[in-house]
């Protein structure tokens, strides 16, 4: 593999940078449906991708075959892209360098899920449904397990080789209950395809699906059952660690990222409203408010060696005691808030995409205390976990989020369940409003894997973490 790489490498000496990158990605996901398995989908993609920089302006070229008069042509092709655009700009760019790397770096893995037979897997989605399907008020259920391995190598012109392997394992399943006309869901260990890390067939088994079920099944009943909330009213709202990092994920991750601040990137999730030169000014959220982008995370999906630029991982402030202190930044974007050095955020999804600005673990960290606590000190208010649905401005401000789990508070306790609440924000009022934070033993680590941005689309693993934490005055109502 090496060979074609340097091959590569050798075909872009003019350019001021060069690149290449091997990548295979190997898939596994087996999914199961009232009873009966959906699908076994098996697939592998590899191929390498060459990046070429002159005068700051990139091309890009990929090819999936893996021949070296193919490599030679994808580098040709780079380099003649890369002089196009600098031609075309008329202009140079920084692209920040950086030193010198050799090594690997594997995702620990007590059981690779890969030699896991196949017939386990759908055994375990199969008990699972069993014990969903005890109640015929549960009328579709759903459950399904993913794996992937991901093999990179990858040289630059700075000197760079660099191996990588990653395992991604997660899985999760849904229960559906129709009720007196009313449909509702409950999932473990969410929604959206359940958790994943960076782990192997160990973390399937740390989940204990099983275990999980009976209570799974009943609180879809439960909530089908539920009431809605009345009417619209401003409340304190207690958020369990699920939808915390969904909210982090929108409202911090999306906004922070550079390209997007600098205005090279708007397609799918906008620009945003935190602009560079508020940077080390702007209060975007209370005292409470400490934010990471850390790709060193142990377990964390978005963990690596190197990004995808051969920039080392690192651990990044972007929230400190509630003010806006970082983005997440690559080497043609770091300069424009005065860095010398990439953030190391640079991620493609695949050997034919760019790099570009992603998430890698960006969590918030821990405060004191339980959720228990936060709870006994609240007289009325409104608790939500486990994202069901989303929606946020462009500019990442104005925001909604319905979850899967609602219940009264009352009286510092957790009281009646109610069904399709929503909550309303903007994103510096409401993190302004965070007044209470649980701490490091309710702090959870997420991951989530299809995280879409750029055109063509990546769809990248991002991971996130939080404590339940308790917010002031929102706006919370019922979506029906
Ligand atoms: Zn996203």
């Amino acid at each position: 593999m090496e060979k074609y790489l340097h091959v590569a490498l050798e075909k872009l000496k003019e350019a001021d940078y060069g690149e290449a990158r091997f990548v295979r990605i190997t898939s596994q996901d087996v999914t199961v449906r009232n009873g009966r398995l959906e699908s076994v989908s098996e697939s592998v993609e590899e191929g390498i991708g060459v990046r070429a920089v002159v005068g700051g302006s990139i091309g890009f070229a990929a090819t999936n075959r893996v021949l070296i008069d193919e490599v030679v042509k994808a580098s040709e092709r780079a380099l003649a892209y890369a002089k196009a655009s600098y031609k075309a700009l008329g202009k140079t760019k920084p692209f920040l360098s950086e030193p010198r790397h050799e090594g690997e770096y594997r995702t620990e893995v007590g059981v690779d899920p890969f030699t896991v037979p196949v017939d386990r897997k759908i055994d375990l989605l199969m008990k699972v449904d069993e014990i969903l399907a005890k109640d015929p008020k549960i009328v579709l259920r759903t459950g399904s397990l993913h794996f992937r391995k991901i093999e990179k190598v990858f040289v630059n012109s700075e000197g760079s080789f660099l191996k990588q392997t990653i395992y991604m394992t997660g899985g999760g399943y849904t229960a559906y209950a129709f009720v007196d006309g009313v449909l509702a869901h409950r999932s473990y260990p969410a929604p959206h395809g359940g958790n994943h890390l960076q782990a192997g067939w160990e973390f399937i088994e740390e989940m204990d699906f099983l275990r999980y079920a009976d209570q799974i099944r009943e609180e879809a009943i439960m909530f089908a059952k539920a009431d809605t909330l009345k009417e619209e009213m401003e409340t304190t709202l207690v958020l369990g660690t699920h939808q915390m990092i969904l909210q982090i994920h929108e409202s911090v991750g999306h906004p922070l990222e550079l390209d997007r601040a600098i205005g090279y990137e708007a397609s799918y999730a906008g620009t945003s409203f935190a602009r560079i030169e508020n940077l080390g000014k702007l209060r975007y959220g209370s005292p409470l408010m400490n934010i990471v982008a850390d790709a060193t995370l142990k377990r964390g999906l978005g963990t690596f060696g190197w990004d995808d630029e051969g920039v080392e991982a690192q651990r990044v402030d972007l929230i400190r005691e509630g003010i806006l202190v970082g983005y997440l930044s690559s080497r043609d974007s770091a300069w424009a808030i005065g860095l010398n050095r990439s953030g190391g955020m640079a991620r493609a999804s695949g050997f034919n995409r760019m790099p570009m600005v992603r998430m890698t673990n960006v969590y918030l960290l821990p405060g004191e205390g339980t959720l228990d606590d936060i709870l006994s000190e609240i007289k009325d208010g409104v608790y939500m976990d486990l994202n069901k649905s989303w929606s946020i401005d462009q500019r990442r401000l104005n925001f909604q989020f319905s979850t899967e789990v609602a219940y009264r508070i009352r009286n510092g306790k957790l009281a009646e369940p109610l069904r399709n609440v929503i909550y309303y924000g903007i994103t510096p009022e409401f993190w302004g409003s965070m007044y209470a934070l649980a701490g490091k033993d309710e702090w959870k680590l997420w991951g989530l894997p299809h995280c879409g941005k750029g055109e063509p689309g990546q769809s990248m693993d991002t991971g996130h973490g939080a404590s339940p934490a308790a917010f002031r005055k929102v706006r919370v109502g019922s979506t029906a």
